[in-house]
């Protein structure tokens, strides 16, 4: 059988598109799965990671295992902090936020050292230091906000997701629990 030029050309064009839906369902399947991940870490980052916000806590454990898969040993030293927390480290530092001025009043932030080859890197430490890390990098493209970016205050420890305003999630929180800082659970604000 003899095929003419015409032929040819519909079958390859019909292969073609073959190919492509094979590679899109491929594609698609393969982000799914990749949202899916879940990780788990030590006993100790667990303590810290499973009190966030339910809403961003998955993308608080992606950053951590970039950062474990860089080599380092992640350290957390904050995570959520409740106002009445937030009020006493105000009273010891007026540096520090105010109580609900804080993301991590909501579970918004993560505070970490970093160690590897018996080095830590912590909040005292360089810029410069932990900008060799690539971890900031890493942090920015995942779209958290890096104290070390902060131009009026040195907290290269902090990671924050910035979305929801911290105004929003105050008064969410005080819609939620009411004004008594002490009966509000700020992880715990419905978005
Ligand atoms: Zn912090």
């Amino acid at each position: 059988m003899k095929l003419d030029r015409k032929a040819l050309g519909w079958i390859a064009i019909s292969l073609l598109g073959l190919i492509i839906i094979g590679l899109i369902v491929l594609i698609i399947r393969a982000l799914r799965g990749s949202k899916k991940v879940t990780y788990t870490f030590s006993e100790d980052l667990e303590k810290f990671l499973s009190i966030m916000h339910p809403s961003v806590e998955d993308r608080f454990r992606e950053l951590v295992y970039k950062m474990e898969q860089k080599g380092y040993t992640v350290i957390p030293t904050s995570s959520y902090r409740t106002f009445a927390h937030q009020a006493r480290l105000y009273a010891e530092n007026n540096k520090n936020a105010r109580p609900g001025r804080s993301r991590h009043n909501y579970g918004f932030a993560l505070d970490i050292n970093l160690r590897k080859n018996g080095v830590q890197i912590r909040k005292a430490s360089p810029i410069a230091e932990w900008e060799a890390t690539g971890i900031p990098q890493i942090a920015r493209q995942l779209g958290f906000t890096w104290g070390g970016d902060f131009a009026s205050y040195h907290d290269p420890v902090h990671f924050a997701i910035n979305e929801p305003s911290t105004d929003e999630l105050y008064q969410k929180a005080v819609a939620q629990f009411g004004s008594d800082p002490k009966a509000i659970r700020g992880n715990q604000v419905k978005l």
